[in-house]
């Protein structure tokens, strides 16, 4: 595992619990939004493994769970190893994940390794180019969200960061599309921040993101804003 950094505590990030984060070096995506751009590319460890798990044995009892995310923390070699053994120090596991490693995921959600999934959707099928910043194995994605939504051992959210330039009314339409049945989706306002990948992105108002989230729940999604 490469830990590029660790929040110690978070309130924010684990729905209803306490926990820190993890967040892992790299990811094969170039979200031009992104605002973990530090650690994107090959970066070294910040921790090694035995330093985080000595800080998270010392937050037995204080913290409930920790949220792996990164960069794309499935490209990890050992990814369900660290899972596991997070979980056998008795904290609970929630994973962040752009959905393109499917069949990590689906090895993860099918033998309930961890214990809740975040994953984004960044575009509908056709948006995804632009807005990942490259190539994409868009069918990976459409059959992780398949596989979320069919599946019932692990909790699960999805997500967009939704960006003026990248997203217009019909992107969501799409998206509605995909997320027919799923337990939860959240639109999440895009901020700016000094570490955004590339500079130029800007985020809806509060009353535009509003009007998006009506109009995604009209179209039989279960939307909710985040963020605002
Ligand atoms: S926002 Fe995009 S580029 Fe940044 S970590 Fe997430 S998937 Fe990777």
């Amino acid at each position: 595992m490469k830990i590029a950094g660790l929040q110690k505590f978070t309130l924010l990030d684990y729905p209803e619990h306490t926990a820190c984060t993890v967040f892992t070096a790299g990811c094969n995506f170039r979200c031009p939004f992104c605002h973990n751009s530090d650690i994107i590319y090959n970066v070294p460890s910040a921790i090694s493994q035995d330093e985080f798990f000595e800080f998270l044995v010392s937050r037995k009892g204080k913290l409930d769970g920790v949220c792996i995310s990164g960069g794309e923390p499935l490209l990890q070699p050992d990814i369900i190893d660290f899972m596991q053994k997070i979980r056998k120090e008795g904290f609970l596991v929630k994973l962040d994940t752009n959905g393109s490693m499917h069949e990590k995921l689906r090895k993860i959600v099918s033998e309930g390794l961890c214990d809740y999934v975040a994953m984004d959707v960044k575009s509908s099928p056709g948006g995804y180019f632009k807005t990942c910043g490259g190539m994409v194995n868009v069918q990976a994605v459409l059959d992780s969200i398949s596989l979320l939504i069919s599946q019932n051992k692990v909790d699960y959210e999805f997500r967009t960061t939704v960006v003026k330039n990248l997203h217009n009314k019909s992107d969501f339409e799409g998206i509605a599309d995909l997320l027919k049945g799923a337990k939860r989706y959240f639109l999440q306002q895009y901020k700016n921040s000094p570490k955004v990948l590339k500079k130029g992105c800007e985020g809806y108002s509060d009353d535009e993101m509003r009007e998006l989230c009506s109009f995604v729940k009209g179209l039989g999604v279960n939307c909710s804003l985040r963020g605002v």
